[in-house]
């Protein structure tokens, strides 16, 4: 089972590359149990897609 920390370190990943296998089922068990990470995941998933419409080129 995964730490929180590891858990974090995957979830940051998750934004620059795509997880092996083993490790997105790993992440996805520890958010099941987790709802500490579940939130974080949540809240970076929110800020990922803010920062994309933003860059995306459409006026505000
Ligand atoms: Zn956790």
């Amino acid at each position: 089972m995964l730490s929180c920390k590891q858990a974090t370190e995957l979830m940051s990943h998750e934004q620059d590359r795509t997880l092996a296998l083993s490790e997105r089922i790993g992440l996805r068990l520890h958010l099941w149990i987790c709802a500490g990470c579940a939130n974080y995941r949540r809240q970076i998933g929110v800020l990922r897609s803010a920062c994309r419409r933003f860059g995306s080129g459409g006026t505000p």
